[in-house]
């Protein structure tokens, strides 16, 4: 931000270059409009919202005049420019961006941040000149290949809204040149998915994750394939285990591929109380063993009563999963479909 001229100071009362000026340090003398001017560089540099993107700034397209094009900018809503002009200041144009320039190579000045400022003339709908302070190249909203942003280095530029850059995650992408000068925008996206894992719990994709998912699944989505064996036959999830956090202190980690949750009671829910880890082989005794059937009134385990009766274990499942009832799924012997086709005539 540059400080406005407000009063009318003699020719013969202005001081040296870089000495000060109306609460700033004296830049040069120039030629804007027919009037000469004093440009002041305010002690304070401005930094926030500049604007929309896509919107283009009729009146802010001057190279000389930046007062002219802070008002054009502030007009449309530009936050910064309303708050340099509250100032009694204005954004430099390119012209006052390279009198800056010119001062700070002459060590007469010294700029806040030693590198790119944006400038008020507008290029684009989509982005303002720049002045880089730094190596003091002219006032081109430009990319050099190898120019790093955050994560992103730059190995093409083709236009504002297209700064092709590698990310140091090793994917390729295509930035926007104002978007990466403000900060915006500093990797391929991969910053922000790291950080939304990390604030949750960083166990998205882990296989503890992948292990809650799947009862929540099967107990929760009529639309998972075993829903019907857990869901809707009643099989629910405790309240507490809704957040994965404390699913995992419950629990602890999955302890490896081969583990699954497993409920040592089959009739009761998924809770701390009723659940472990088991391999698959484990579960499989579990379930066999553990289910107590009550037919003709004796209670036994579905294993016990598959050999008591003769009838395999698996099919006596199986009825009870088609919803045959308890009597009908142990009182079949035989070939069952045609014993449950003729009772059904
Ligand atoms: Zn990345």
């Amino acid at each position: 931000m540059t400080k406005q001229a407000q009063q009318t100071v003699l020719a013969a009362e202005l001081p040296e270059r870089g000495q000060p000026l109306a609460g700033g340090v004296f830049v040069t003398r120039y030629w804007l409009n027919g009037v000469e001017r004093a440009l002041v560089l305010p002690p304070d540099e401005l930094s926030g919202p500049w604007g929309e993107y896509g919107i283009e700034i009729k009146g802010a397209g001057s190279y000389s005049d930046g007062e002219a094009n802070t008002r054009a900018m502030a007009e449309a809503g530009s936050v910064i420019a309303v708050k340099a002009l509250e100032l009694d200041g204005f954004i430099p144009s390119c012209l006052e961006g390279q009198l800056l320039m010119a001062a700070k190579a002459d060590g007469l000045v010294e700029l806040r941040e030693d590198r790119w400022h944006h400038l008020s003339t507008q290029r684009s709908a989509n982005n303002a000149y720049i002045q880089n302070f730094h190596r003091g190249s002219a006032p081109m909203a430009k990319f050099e290949p190898g120019e790093t942003f955050g994560r992103l280095t730059v190995t093409r530029w083709d236009s504002a809204s297209s700064v092709q850059c590698i990310c140091s995650c090793g994917t390729a992408f295509v930035g926007v040149a104002g978007n990466m000068r403000s900060g915006a925008t500093q990797s391929c996206g991969c910053i922000r998915k790291e950080k939304n894992n990390h604030v949750t719990h960083g166990h998205t994709g882990s296989l503890t994750h992948k292990r809650w998912r799947s009862m929540r699944a099967r107990c929760l989505n009529k639309n998972a394939s075993n829903y019907p064996q857990y869901g809707g036959s009643g099989i629910g999830i405790c309240a507490e285990w809704d957040d994965f956090e404390r699913f995992l202190a419950d629990m602890g980690e999955c302890p490896g591929e081969c583990f699954t949750l497993d409920r040592e009671d089959g009739n009761k829910g998924y809770s701390p109380g009723n659940c472990r880890w088991a391999t698959r082989v484990q579960q499989a005794r579990n379930q066999s063993t553990n289910k107590l059937i009550t037919f003709r009134g004796e209670t036994l385990g579905l294993s016990e009563w598959a050999e008591k009766l003769g009838i395999k274990s698996q099919t006596i499942q199986n009825r009870l999963r088609k919803g045959w009832t308890v009597d009908e799924a142990l009182g079949t012997t035989g070939d069952a479909r045609s014993s449950r086709k003729s009772r059904a005539e």
